[in-house]
């Protein structure tokens, strides 16, 4: 059994801009983004449509058979997400990086 992070934790995180928007996949694709590197939620799409851009938003909509989704503005698909529910939502988690605190400088000459 996999352990995902509590929806809370990372929408505090999110909040505070630590993690980028990846993808949001079922359990198939998720395996193409290892745990190592990737960080695996399950958010509540009216929760995570504030933390991603509105295209992101209209393929997760497609993905969860909202029609006439690639039309929507975000504040339209919110409002969808707010009572949206279907058989992908079970299957989905929303896939994460973490963006590193501190900038990782390269540039010195180690030679
Ligand atoms: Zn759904």
């Amino acid at each position: 059994m996999v352990d995902y992070m509590v929806s809370e934790t990372i929408l505090d995180d999110l909040k505070s801009q630590n993690f980028s928007f990846i993808a949001h996949v079922d359990d198939i694709d998720l395996l193409n983004y290892p745990e190592e590197n990737y960080v695996h939620a399950s958010i509540p799409l009216y929760d995570l449509i504030d933390h991603i851009p509105v295209a992101a938003a209209r393929k997760i909509a497609s993905t969860h058979c909202i029609p006439g989704s690639s039309a929507y503005t975000k504040s339209v698909l919110k409002d969808l997400f707010k009572t949206h529910s279907c058989s992908q939502c079970a299957s989905h988690l929303s896939v994460f990086m973490e963006i590193p605190e501190k900038p990782i400088t390269k540039l010195r000459n180690e030679q």
